[in-house]
This record gives C-alpha cells, sequence and structure tokens, in this order.
C-alpha cells in the first residue's frame, strides 16, 4: 500500500562534522532517492530542524559545539519528535545505552555499511509512516499517538518517548506477559542485552506516573513484565 511518504522524497538531515564522510553519507543518500542535507554543527542543524523539519535525523556524537548526546535531549525536551539515529565512534555500551535513554530510536557504531545505514533509517521511516489510528487504550489509561503522553483517569502527563513506546508494547499485549528480550528490541532497538538496569527504570517511572490508571505493571522475575488491569 502506497502511503503519503512514499509519495515523495524522504527528507533527511544528516549532523556530522567531519566533512568527507557527511558529504558520502548525504551522496550515498541522494542516489537512494532521499532528499539529504548536511550540517556540521548542532547550532546549524537547530536552524534547518526549525526551517525545513526533515523526515528522519543522522546525528552524529562528536560535533564541534555541542555534544550530539546534548542536543539530542534538547531537541527531545523541545518536543521535536522527529526519528534520530544516532552514529557513535563510541563502542561503550554506556553510550549507546545514554542515546536510546536521550531519545534516539536507533543507534550505529562506526565504521558501518552504508547499506546498513540505510536500511536502518528506512525502517524508522517505516515505523514512523505506520498507520495511526487514534488513541490506545487500557482501563482509565489513554496514550495518544505523535505525541509522548498519557491521559491517566483524565490527567495528562508527559512521557519520555522511550516510556511511551515501553508503555504501547505493554497495552498492546495487555494481559500477556513480554520479555526482557522482546523489550529491548522492539523499544531500544537492541538485538542483545546490554546488562544495565535501563528497562527497570524506565518501569518504575511508568508505575508511578500511571498510579491512577487501573492497571498494574507485574514483574514476572526471571522473565519480564505484563500490564494488568486492576
Ligand atoms: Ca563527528
Amino acid at each position: 500500500m502506497l502511503t503519503h511518504a512514499s509519495t515523495r522524497a524522504s527528507r533527511l538531515l544528516i549532523v556530522e562534522d567531519a566533512a568527507a564522510l557527511a558529504d558520502s553519507l548525504a551522496r550515498g543518500f541522494r542516489e537512494s532517492g532521499f532528499r539529504a542535507q548536511v550540517s556540521r554543527t548542532a547550532a546549524d542543524a537547530k536552524q534547518k530542524l526549525h526551517e525545513e523539519p526533515p523526515d528522519a535525523v543522522v546525528l552524529d556524537l562528536g560535533l564541534p559545539d555541542l555534544d550530539g548526546l546534548e542536543l539530542l535531549i534538547q531537541l527531545r525536551a523541545a518536543r521535536v519528535f522527529v526519528p534520530i539515529l544516532v552514529l557513535t565512534a563510541r563502542d561503550a555500551v554506556r553510550s549507546r545505552v545514554e542515546a536510546l535513554d536521550g531519545g534516539a530510536d536507533d543507534y550505529l557504531v562506526k565504521p558501518f555499511a552504508f547499506d546498513e545505514l540505510l536500511a536502518r533509517v528506512r525502517s524508522l521511516l517505516r515505523r514512523a509512516a505506520a498507520p495511526r489510528s487514534g488513541p490506545i487504550n487500557a482501563a482509565r489509561l489513554s496514550l495518544r499517538h505523535g505525541e509522548p503522553e498519557i491521559a491517566v483517569d483524565g490527567t495528562v502527563k508527559r512521557l519520555s518517548p522511550r516510556e511511551h513506546a515501553l508503555l504501547e508494547v505493554l497495552i498492546r499485549r495487555l494481559g500477556e506477559t513480554v520479555s526482557r528480550r522482546d523489550l529491548l528490541r522492539e523499544v531500544f532497538g537492541y538485538e542483545f542485552d546490554p546488562g544495565t538496569n535501563v528497562i527497570d527504570v524506565h518501569i518504575s517511572h511508568l508505575r508511578r506516573k500511571i498510579a491512577r490508571g487501573g492497571v498494574e505493571i507485574e514483574t514476572v522475575r526471571g522473565f519480564g513484565y505484563r500490564l494488568q488491569v486492576l
């Protein structure tokens, strides 16, 4: 099925200060049918995001004027919810967790094959273009699309993008136990267990936020989590 997004070239913003890499990425994306722009600084990226919002962003963490992670956090705080894939030369698990926790939708560690980046970006765009059919509900919770917010018994609360994604998976699979492995893959994009308590931290924040929603997130020890209507 053709979606609106597929009827025009997707706009991509590449935020990377290393000129040779940025130019070769932009060329690769253009040859693959994208409209690609390059920002070499965080300040320029902010301006372009404002003036001509792209459909997706490829963001390098090493930038001259502001750490890419800080830019990511600022954008999400400013309610800019464009899909963002982070490029990191730092292969430490910690920086991946920080990036995903900061609101990145995916990440790739340098060096990478262009085809892999292209596939990841296309996947982000498909996910963003997926049909959205109203809010999804469970008991007195109503999760909104597009904005990471939830109405809990009529009161709107702000969620982080990760909390939103996590809760969406749990609501869609209401009453089922969802494994940590599935949550790591679906919400964080991990194909591996980073061995951190990143999920547990989000779950504990979520529990507080949805406390009056008529549901409960149960811990299934050694396996995962299950959302139950009380
Ligand atoms: Ca860089």
